[in-house]
């Protein structure tokens, strides 16, 4: 089957009792069981839930893994893949990493004995000079946040095989319609279904999908004895999310990539930051990497300073002032006092993150009304 029809049908069954063409939404913790010491397929809803497990076995077909895990954030779903490191292990992640990801590693895990190299993924002679014979672990993110890096996910697989660590990939911007990294070697990948997934703004879950079933009973294991498994409820609605994500997907690129077009055109915007666009360095690789279009996240910078900028994330009407992204509404938002303030200002200037740059979630509105509003906010700024 194809994906889209898999996002329909795979998992989500029409219930044999009563015939109800969607799968009832169970909200019961626990269940009884037939005999005391024999179990059931379901005995407690922090070991197992049929509406979690419908949408784990959706999210496993379409990324093409053996197994999924749905935890109650995307940051629950990174620390469920981090508890498999031991203390004493090393991590080589991306130097654009998720925020929430940089905390995790810097101020939790550090204390735990779990040291981090944050290197620039695009190129993977410096992931390779970064591992040790204590990494475990390389995390990336492609395309990265908020410049759109795009890095080698089959290159990173072999560097991580070569030294015996795994390869995870932080797929929260690509999503399974544009790239499957299992296919291209890693061992897990990982999404917040707050994002794209859900992709209404109405649930907040992560996701980790594998490739192998022993690594989906230790994480199976580390997350029922931990507990941060994601409720029925968002399960019933990520589930829903899921039967539109091609369409939503595919749409969004397409509107993305002809406001990227549009901006670069612009001689008000300084720079723009979009894999579709021939000058972003990604380019190539994302277009062999990436399948059908380049996701709907854009940067661009304006020609003017953090004011500048922060009159125009405050002008726009359509595009909503908010963090996060992912969903049929577009957002706007300014990485340098938003998203990405709890990165050292040095960190900011060196990961290229300009003050004057903005951030966009394109939704899924008709593409003039999005131009036009960005036209009108950007002559409102004074640019
Ligand atoms: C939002 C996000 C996360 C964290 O997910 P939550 O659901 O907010 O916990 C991790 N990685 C990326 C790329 C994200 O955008």
């Amino acid at each position: 089957m194809q994906f889209r029809t898999r996002a329909i049908h795979v998992g989500q069954h029409a219930d044999p009792a009563t015939g109800a063409v969607v799968p009832p939404l169970y909200l019961a913790s626990t269940f009884v069981q037939h005999q005391a010491g024999a179990w059931r397929e379901f005995d407690y809803s922090r070991s197992g839930n049929p509406t979690r497990r419908a949408l784990e076995t959706t999210l496993a077909s379409l990324e093409g893994g053996v197994a999924a895990l749905a935890y109650s954030s995307g940051m629950a779903a990174i620390h469920g893949a981090m508890m498999l490191l031991a203390p004493g292990s090393h991590v080589v992640a991306g130097q654009d990493l998720y925020g929430g990801t940089y905390r995790l590693l810097h101020q939790v895990l550090a204390q735990q004995g779990i040291s981090t190299t944050l290197v620039d993924t695009t190129q993977p002679d410096q992931v390779a000079a970064a591992i040790t014979p204590q990494t475990r672990l390389i995390w990336i993110e492609s395309p990265g946040n908020p410049l759109l890096s795009i890095s080698d996910i089959a290159a990173c697989a072999g560097l991580a095989h070569q030294h015996g660590a795994l390869l995870a990939v932080d797929s929260t911007f690509a999503t399974p319609v544009l790239t499957r990294p299992l296919e291209l070697g890693a061992d897990i990948v990982m999404h917040s279904a707050t994002k794209y997934l859900g992709g209404h703004s109405d649930l907040l879950g992560g996701a980790l999908i594998v490739a192998a079933r022993d690594l989906y009973d230790r994480l199976y294991f580390l997350q029922n004895a931990t507990g941060a498994v994601l409720g029925p409820v968002e399960s019933f609605l990520c589930a829903r999310g899921l039967k539109t994500l091609e369409l939503r997907v595919r749409e969004q690129s397409r509107t993305a990539q002809a406001l990227a077009e549009y901006l670069a055109a612009d001689r008000r915007v300084r720079r723009v930051y979009y894999p579709g666009l021939p000058a972003h360095p990604g380019h190539a690789l994302a277009a062999r990497q990436m399948q059908g279009g380049f996701g709907a996240m854009l940067s661009f910078e304006v020609a003017g300073d953090l004011d500048a900028a922060r009159r125009v994330v405050q002008a726009t009407r359509l595009f909503q002032l908010a963090v996060s992204l992912g969903a049929v509404e577009s957002l706007i938002e300014q990485p340098a006092t938003m998203s990405h303030a709890s990165y050292a200002a040095e960190h900011r200037r060196r990961a290229g993150i300009a003050d004057g740059l903005i951030r966009l979630s394109v939704g899924l509105e008709a593409f003039e009304d999005l131009r036009d509003d960005l036209d009108r906010a950007l002559s409102l700024a004074g640019l």
